[in-house]
């Protein structure tokens, strides 16, 4: 597409815009009595205003049926969490019985690497991206030492070469296979927090599995946010949260991927819990677990009703909105966004935002992570200050993220406006 920087050309876009109607399904915090412009979706989703309505609606049932909840009324709470795992398998590109909602992030980063991380004296090692989110490096570290290895010696951190920002996938195979007689498992990110890349997950999968390892990701900035195809890409299992892309409130559940190979592998131990055995005879309260058929054989607890209300309040409106249909505007909006940004470097003379984010759409989310060569906290504050809501990530970079579902090309070009606001306050501060 070819962008233009000015005001008509992006409300042209809106007015062409089939998701344009969705923006209004969202509740979206104030700046001086208006909008804010919020592209701050990869780290918490804006409100949908459905989910209060979704909410009221299981504190009705609660209030109205008590314990008969469970199985009465128009949504029993026994089966609530099947209304979700259609829409959420579809997302992730997965089979219904292959996914499951439980526990938050980091939990089932636990619980998943019980199941998929097994090391034995030769083979020990984890091959993760070099600067994960901490997290997820105090699980992989945590996790080794659990099972007495030295995490210095378990964990293989790959990093972007020498004056890059991002990594190569033929680096990351290279030392998948450089590892490959040691490797238990491969646990990569999706999309990295930091960066914004997205790697790529079936050339990973391939690669790990040659190896002879497991491979798993932790899809935290990549569900909801890029096309997925977990099923089909051979994944053995992955994870992720649903408060980023997918607007589920601050804390929301969680979601896990097990691939259908695995419903039957018995080499895999797992936690378990009753919530994770067969409906049909849960209540028999028998002293012998007896899992439900695929990822639902992970669950452990009683599944919690209002934070399920929330995430599906968000997924419904996903599944008006068609997820094909939110990457193809995702794609020319983050595009527009970038567009804007290497204007200002070119009427700057020099490159001020530094785009460390891959150009590649198809290496990228909504996300651009931009690193601000000066006065990097000065223009982010500048941002704030009139309104564009990203994040900030030291020592120097701003992250923004516009989100196909409640921003519109509009709100783009007005963020591009600060932007080059702050550029030009920059410039004359430093100059004058
Ligand atoms: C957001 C994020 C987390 C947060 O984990 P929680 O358990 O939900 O707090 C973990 N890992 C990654 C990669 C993330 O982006």
């Amino acid at each position: 597409m070819e962008y233009q920087n000015t005001l008509q050309f992006a409300q042209s876009l809106d007015e062409q815009d089939p998701l344009k109607e969705f923006q209004q399904q969202f509740l979206v915090p104030k700046h001086n009595g208006k909008d804010a412009i919020y592209l701050c979706g990869n780290s918490l989703g804006l409100q949908p205003i459905t989910a209060r309505q979704y909410v009221n609606a299981q504190f009705s049932n609660w209030q109205n049926l008590a314990i008969e909840g469970f199985f009465e009324g128009d949504d029993p709470w026994l089966n609530y969490h099947q209304q979700l795992t259609g829409t959420l398998a579809g997302i992730v590109g997965a089979k219904k019985e292959e996914v499951s909602v439980m526990n938050s992030l980091t939990v089932n980063l636990h619980l998943l690497m019980v199941s998929f991380y097994i090391p034995t004296n030769k083979r020990f090692k984890i091959l993760v991206e070099g600067g994960a989110f901490p997290s997820d490096q105090y699980a992989f570290a945590s996790q080794a030492r659990f099972h007495g290895f030295d995490p210095k010696e378990a964990i293989i951190e790959v990093f972007p070469r020498e004056g890059e920002s991002t990594l190569r996938t033929e680096d990351i195979v290279q030392q998948i296979n450089t590892h490959a007689d040691e490797l238990a498992l491969v646990l990569f990110g999706g999309i990295n927090y930091y960066t914004g890349q997205f790697y790529d997950l079936p050339a990973i999968s391939k690669a790990g599995h040659a190896a002879g390892a497991y491979v798993g990701f932790d899809l935290a900035h990549a569900a909801g946010n890029v096309m997925l195809k977990l099923h089909d890409w051979d994944i053995d299992f992955a994870t992720w949260c649903s408060y980023k892309y997918m607007n589920s409130g601050p804390g929301g559940i969680s979601g896990i991927f097990v691939h259908e190979m695995h419903f039957g592998n018995k080499a895999l131990q797992r936690f378990e819990g009753w919530w994770g055995n067969r409906l049909d005879n849960r209540f028999l309260m028998a002293p012998q677990f007896d899992p439900e058929i695929g990822a639902a054989g992970w669950q452990l607890s009683t599944i919690p009703v209002m934070l399920l209300a929330l995430h599906k309040a968000s997924l419904d409106i996903f599944e008006q909105a068609g997820f094909a249909t939110l990457r193809g505007k995702s794609e020319s909006l983050t595009g527009y966004l970038e567009f804007l940004i290497n204007g200002i470097n070119h009427e700057e003379d020099e490159e001020l935002f530094k785009i460390i984010t891959p150009q590649n759409k198809e290496e990228r989310g909504c996300q651009l992570s931009i690193v601000c060569k000066r006065n990097a906290k000065a223009i982010f504050n500048f941002l704030t200050a009139n309104g564009v809501i990203g994040d900030w990530r030291e020592p120097n970079v701003i992250r923004l993220s516009p989100v196909p579902l409640y921003n519109s090309f509009t709100q783009v070009f007005e963020a591009g406006r600060v932007l080059a606001a702050a550029a030009r306050d920059w410039r004359s501060e430093t100059r004058g």
